[in-house]
């Protein structure tokens, strides 16, 4: 647990304020219980089509070498290499395409008509491409010297058989889906899918397409949720908007927790309008963390309800957008069968192009612009600022009294 004693602001100290203490927890040690309280929903088969962003459930070996037979790397003539030179005539003795295997053979002297993932004929040991022959009815001239293994795909040569080609943990890419396809498999074991329910709170919230009067703003959180659940590979199921009302507020929780994720933005905090710990106890919730280390986003929540996590974000959309990076993907990442390795964001080295330093007590997530290997901030570093979080992709932390000079090597997280 990370104490600190409030209020520290400058000028606050002289006067008669009662010291509160506020406990907050450390952002790792934060994260640490999330992982350890979330559950891993169970394992499931989809179709190779719908395993797009799902997480491999099992290890997968090769049950194929690729390729699977030798096979002409090129659109051209199958030949025995030791017969070729510049201005040798071969004869034509038969046609081998992409398709079934027709079991040709080829002697010296002789060349087969071949195409591109063609099986190479027996005999054959080198394929010459047509751009260097010319043909004349059913003769070739070879303009060419040409030597074993020319324009050849060995059987083997990219992948063998029996080795690891996914990880149990590991994310399912375009790519990974058509090395199991290459393998014949139809369906792939994944991970179990996340549904989630996104409740914004406020009363000063109107949704957008409707008529804001003074006071009130244009709801804005459950997009910008909504959107990061879905890239992670959540479902978003319920998305509701809530008053500061004790008695509303309780239904639309009871709406959320039926979900195994929950996300609440908004009346986490300590004010007298948020309730949304006070009305979570009430349905019976284990408050595991409230308040962590951590700039924006001290009043970050999380408690369970019944199979439910629910995560409570400050209603700051920068707020809501860190915890959400830091807590919240993960753990929903966690829920769908990810590894360790897959839950930390992708980081990258940038150098840095001002002075920076958090004389804080929280860790303090930058927000700015990665391009070409340097990183600036961007706008207000405040946590209402949703115009520069806008024109942002990557988060730089800085620890708790952590500076950095202008031109320093530091590790940024790209989110975009
Ligand atoms: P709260 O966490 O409820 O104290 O709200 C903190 C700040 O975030 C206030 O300025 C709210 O108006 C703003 N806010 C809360 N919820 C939303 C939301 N869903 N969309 C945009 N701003 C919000
Ligand atoms: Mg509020």
């Amino acid at each position: 647990m990370t104490r600190s004693v409030y209020p520290k602001k400058p000028g606050l100290a002289n006067r008669l304020l009662p010291i509160e203490i506020v406990v907050m927890i450390a952002e790792e040690e934060a994260r640490k219980k999330v992982f350890e309280k979330v559950q891993v929903r169970p394992s499931r088969s989809v179709l190779l089509s719908q395993a797009l962003s799902c997480f491999a459930a099992e290890d997968y070996f090769s049950s194929l070498p690729l390729p699977n037979f030798d096979n002409s790397a090129m659109d051209g003539y199958a030949v025995v290499a030791s017969s070729c030179a510049p201005g040798k005539k071969l004869r034509v003795i038969g046609e081998q395409p992409a398709a079934l295997d027709r079991h040709l053979r080829v002697s010296a002297g002789e060349t087969i008509r071949i195409f591109t993932g063609a099986p190479i004929p027996a005999g054959a040991d080198a394929v010459v491409m047509q751009e260097d022959v010319v043909r004349d009815e059913n003769e070739v001239v070879v303009n060419i010297s040409v030597n074993p293994g020319d324009f050849v795909r060995r059987r083997g040569c990219d992948l063998a058989e029996g080795q690891k080609i996914l990880a149990a943990g590991e994310r399912i890419h375009p790519a990974t889906m058509a090395l199991l396809a290459s393998q014949g498999f139809a369906e792939v074991m994944v991970g179990g899918e996340v549904d989630a329910a996104i409740i914004s709170t406020g009363d000063e919230l109107v949704k957008p397409g409707g008529e804001i009067k003074p006071g009130q703003i244009y709801e804005s959180n459950s997009v910008l949720l909504q959107g990061l659940v879905q890239r992670c590979g959540g479902a978003v199921r319920l998305v509701e908007y809530c008053p500061d009302d004790r008695d509303a507020l309780t239904e639309a929780l009871k709406r959320g927790i039926q979900h195994d994720v929950l996300v609440v933005s908004g009346g986490v905090s300590v004010g007298e309008h948020d309730l949304v710990q006070a009305t979570l106890r009430s349905l019976g919730a284990k408050i595991d963390i409230w308040r962590v280390a951590i700039k924006p986003g001290k009043p970050f929540l999380f408690a369970r309800v019944g199979d439910c996590s629910v995560f409570g974000l400050p209603g700051n959309p920068v707020s809501a957008f860190v915890t959400f990076l830091r807590f919240v993907r993960p753990a929903i990442l966690k829920m769908m069968g990810a590894s360790d390795r897959e839950l930390e964001p992708a980081m990258v080295a940038a150098k840095v192009s001002v002075d920076l330093r958090n004389d804080g007590d929280r860790s303090h997530y930058v927000r700015g612009w990665f391009e070409k290997g340097n990183f600036s901030p961007v706008g207000r570093q405040e946590s209402h600022a949703l115009f520069g979080l806008s024109q942002s992709n990557a988060l730089l932390r800085l620890a708790v009294g952590e500076a950095r000079t202008c031109g320093d090597i530091v590790d940024v997280q790209i989110f975009d």
